[in-house]
């Protein structure tokens, strides 16, 4: 029958969400909450265990903000409530887990085509760095983005996020960098800004032109950092297209001090800054540090001294198991070492065509529980409240309190441990963003 929703079955609202809140949400009968209250943030040490585990729980929201989360004996005694229950609309959780929306705070969403070329020579044995140098990887990627316009990458760009959502992802950093020149990047931008008009989450942008040398510039890399820094820098912060600037940080890509200089700019231009670094091989992070950028991602290959460093600093370290499993690497971040030395830890997909092509973050928890030791609560909490500090949005995002936003992920388990231990099953049956539901057989 036209219109009609079958019960249980998972909607995915396709045309422009609302984004305007609902007025009053009232979540019962919740079997776990993970409210993630507790601590300073960002969590660092023992204190990443803390995930504020409420049993019985509810939540009551207003204006798409949260009022109460707890017992749900004392959120139903709230006085407003019960006078005024009549016209809160009510969302029973049949004893589910609920946690806060994930944040997927490292992405690469702007690609035109995934590289089953790069895929299929990878599974003949062939090297990331091989692969790369025989023209493949990033580099296809430029070539294919170029020739795109902005609304066929848009399309891709939604395409990813609702493949987020449908996971648990509520918020989402997506970063450019596969453009490449001052058009191709504000272009890539744009489609970001476009797919984020039409997703009902939340959509951090970043410019990442410092992905790589592109052809045109080889042998001249100090040139293109100049481009990135005087040109197109400049114009992504004029047009307010981006929150962060990002740089690839590693050997025979960008150096320590063109990274650097890739820094400064963003200062300069009032962005925040964020790197890729130490993915196959040790950079000397402290120059980097001193611009106190909100992450460095992947940090595979971090020395001891840096994670001293980093131990000292706000700066939040990203881990990005997706792209370990998907080269088929058996080493992934030494995540145990980082978090013992007090360095704050996150989780993401690490979303691209290359080298990490899942959107899920239920996966990555469950990469981060089996190949990485950390257990189910300091996955659950590196994937919620340290991801928000990775995007400096922790005094609205990645925890369940009064004020913050109310945007949930409703887990079919009875136990939040669960969500390491079931992998490639896609468990997340409802997501509310702003106390509108979003995912799920509530979803209009
Ligand atoms: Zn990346």
């Amino acid at each position: 029958m036209p219109g009609k929703k079958t019960p249980g079955k998972k909607t995915l609202e396709k045309k422009t969400p609302a984004k305007k809140p609902s007025p009053y949400l009232l979540l019962t009968n919740i079997g776990q909450l993970l409210t993630m209250r507790g601590g300073p943030l960002p969590r660092r040490g023992r204190a990443l265990q803390e995930i504020g585990l409420v049993e019985d729980a509810a939540v009551l929201c207003s204006g798409g903000r949260i009022v109460d989360a707890g017992p749900q004996g004392h959120v139903l005694r709230d006085p407003w409530l019960q006078k005024h229950r009549g016209q809160v609309r009510e969302y029973d959780c049949r004893r589910k887990v609920v946690v806060p929306g994930l944040i997927d705070s490292h992405t690469h969403p702007v690609f035109a085509a995934p590289r089953l070329l790069d895929f299929e020579k990878r599974t003949a044995g062939a090297s990331y760095q091989e692969i790369a140098e025989s023209g493949g990887g990033i580099r296809s990627s430029v070539a294919a983005v170029r020739a795109a316009n902005r609304e066929q990458l848009g399309r891709m760009v939604l395409k990813a996020f609702n493949a987020m959502l449908q996971q648990g992802t509520t918020t989402v950093e997506a970063k450019s960098g596969y453009g490449l020149t001052l058009n191709d990047e504000l272009k890539s931008l744009e489609a970001i800004h476009d797919a984020a008009g039409r997703w009902p989450g939340t959509v951090v942008p970043t410019l990442l032109a410092a992905h790589v040398v592109p052809a045109e510039f080889a042998g001249q890399g100090d040139e293109y950092i100049r481009l990135v820094c005087n040109k197109i820098i400049p114009a992504a912060a004029r047009r307010k297209l981006a929150a962060f600037v990002d740089v690839f940080c590693e050997h025979g890509i960008f150096t320590v001090e063109q990274s650097e200089k890739v820094f400064a700019a963003a200062r300069r231009h009032h962005l925040g800054t964020r790197a890729h670094v130490c993915q196959f091989t040790p950079s000397g992070l402290g120059p980097l540090l001193q611009h106190q950028p909100a992450s460095f991602d992947h940090m595979d290959c971090a020395a001891s001294a840096d994670i001293t460093l980093m131990a000292r600093s706000e700066t939040v370290a990203t881990l990005l198991p997706g792209a370990n499993y998907f080269l088929g690497h058996s080493d992934f971040p030494n995540a145990r070492r980082l978090i013992d030395a007090g360095v704050p830890v996150a989780l993401a997909t690490d979303y691209n065509p290359g080298t990490s092509p899942s959107p899920s973050m239920p996966f990555v928890i469950s990469l981060a529980c089996t190949h990485m030791k950390m257990t189910p609560a300091e996955a659950i909490a590196a994937a919620t409240v340290n991801a928000a500090c990775a995007l400096n949005l922790q005094r609205s995002k990645g925890s369940l309190e009064p004020g913050k936003d109310a945007d949930f992920a409703v887990f079919d388990f009875d136990d939040y441990r669960e969500m390491g231990y079931w992998f490639a099953w896609d468990r997340c049956t409802e997501v509310f963003v702003a106390g509108n539901a979003v995912l799920g057989s509530d979803a209009s």
